[in-house]
């Protein structure tokens, strides 16, 4: 199952989209990034109707409808490939929907297609430069499709429940990992596609419908442990039913399609021969190895794609590359990446951040690339609508005259912060017994917590009162 191309060993696709996370889960600081997702679950897409306008209340996305519908613009030039390798910087107050925006996007591209939030301030490591962190966010934004023509044994596996790992087959426990019930339509069973190797495994242990046998994950050696007339009796199979696996004849050509991203492909490349298997990767990380991405490996593997999508094998997928909070200093290093390779191309999505050096903490001849998206201040209305909406995906209660209490903050403080005091409101209300969270919930987070606003007033009146100077950047 591994592709071999000349001096460049591109390891199993397989084995890269297995033994590595997709590109959405996989970056560093994935559990922080997953807490960030987390806050945007009600987001499901930008909620536009079919003629592109925005509606005013859809998909989660509450107003905004001004981005919401650039981003849809943005979208179909994505979806026509007209847009690749440009960056969209979306700008606006605190708040207000960038980040959203951006997942929204990344929904309605699809989960093919290749999504990678970071932060600007993961590009500062003492251990590694800044282009290099760049370079490996912008490789796993970029998708490839590799189309495969393999042959395939089509028979009928199914995969075993709890439940039935418990019962009938209680003798061999937890290791079975699949039964074999041939090529019979069976009711609940899944095809599943069989690689030829494990096939002949099959064939050799003369396995035949009904038997029960462990096929190893790592290594797809096969071992026949015993036979399932129970599983066979409740799929009303009788015992002189059961026929060999046929041979020969049932292999077929098929395409294989499997989704990499550049990130996987350099991975599993830059892993030592045959430490592709489980207990090889667990040592290396016991060990403390760290496995390095050369950037003579990188143009390697790239040279290869190059002639993969030539051929026709592979279709680049581009992708996106969300920074949230730029910086100067993460444009500046966007600015000094070295070439991809003329045929890798993607989206950038800044978000951009606040009281930096630059405008919009982009450096200008950056920023004049870049296509602009402004996202505006909420009104009320819109405040209570999304906070109603977290409140439901959430399965808090809260009473109207709170969520009216929660919404004015939102105002007069930011939607972030409002929504922000719901799960500790809510703890707060059930410790004094109230099911639901109330008006004086919401007061008392504000005696325990400061907003922006308000901590940075608290800040400047001890800067002055300790007669010190006035810093007036933030
Ligand atoms: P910052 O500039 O501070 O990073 P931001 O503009 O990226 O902020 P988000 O993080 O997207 O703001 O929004 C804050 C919270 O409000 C998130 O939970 C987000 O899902 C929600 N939210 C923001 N705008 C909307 C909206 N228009 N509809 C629904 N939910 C929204």
């Amino acid at each position: 199952m591994s592709i071999q191309v000349d001096d460049v060993p591109m390891a199993a696709a397989t084995a890269a989209s297995t033994a590595i996370p997709s590109a959405t889960t996989s970056a560093t600081g994935s559990a922080n990034r997953d807490s960030r997702i987390h806050t945007h679950s009600h987001i499901k897409g930008l909620g536009l109707g079919s003629d592109g306008m925005a509606l005013p209340i859809s998909q989660g996305f509450v107003g905004q409808t001004q981005a919401r519908e650039a981003l849809g613009i943005h979208l179909g030039l994505l979806r026509e490939g007209r847009y690749s390798g440009r960056p969209l910087l979306l700008v606006g107050p605190p708040g207000t929907g960038k980040t959203a925006l951006a997942l929204a996007l990344s929904q309605e591209l699809g989960s093919k297609v290749p999504f990678c939030p970071m932060v600007g301030s993961e590009v500062f490591s003492g251990e590694v430069k800044k282009t290099e962190v760049l370079s490996g966010g912008f490789r796993r934004a970029i998708g490839l499709r590799i189309k495969e023509t393999k042959e395939v044994y089509e028979g009928e596996v199914t995969e075993l429940t709890p439940a039935e790992t418990e019962n009938p087959l209680s003798g061999y426990g937890k290791t079975i990992s699949h039964v074999i019930v041939g090529l019979k339509t069976v009711k609940g069973t899944k095809q599943l596609r069989l690689d030829p190797s494990i096939y002949e495994a099959i064939q050799k242990e003369r396995v035949v419908v009904g038997d029960v046998i462990y096929i190893e994950a790592n290594t797809g050696a096969v071992k026949r442990v015993g036979r399932s007339d129970a599983y066979a009796t409740e799929f009303d199979l009788e015992a002189d039913e059961y026929v060999p696996l046929p041979k020969g004849d049932v292999h077929k050509r098929k395409e294989l399609v499997q989704d990499v991203t550049l990130h996987d492909l350099d991975m599993a490349n830059a892993r030592p021969q045959g430490g592709q298997d489980i207990m090889s990767v667990m040592g290396q990380l016991v060990k403390g190895g760290r496995t390095e991405v050369t950037d003579k490996l990188r143009r390697e593997i790239n040279k290869v794609v190059d002639r993969y999508i030539e051929q026709g094998v592979a279709e680049l997928v581009p992708g996106v590359l969300f920074i949230d909070e730029a910086s100067a200093h993460v444009g500046y290093g966007m600015l000094h990446l070295p070439q991809q390779g003329a045929r890798i191309a993607n989206v950038t999505l800044y978000n951009g951040g606040h009281g930096v050096v630059s405008p919009h903490g982009i450096p200008v001849d950056l920023l004049d690339r870049c296509m602009i998206v402004r996202t505006y201040p909420y009104k009320l209305d819109e405040v209570r609508v999304v906070l109603e909406t977290r409140c439901r995906v959430e399965g808090t209660a809260v009473s109207p005259e709170a969520l009216e209490k929660l919404a004015n903050e939102g105002i007069q403080s930011s939607l972030r912060y409002a929504l922000q005091l719901l799960t500790p409101a809510s703890i707060i209300a059930r410790l004094s017994g109230r099911t639901q969270i109330e008006p004086q919930d919401v007061g008392e987070m504000n005696s325990l917590f400061l907003d922006a606003k308000r901590s940075a007033t608290l800040l400047r009146e001890m800067q002055g009162s300790a007669g010190g100077p006035q810093n007036g950047s933030s």
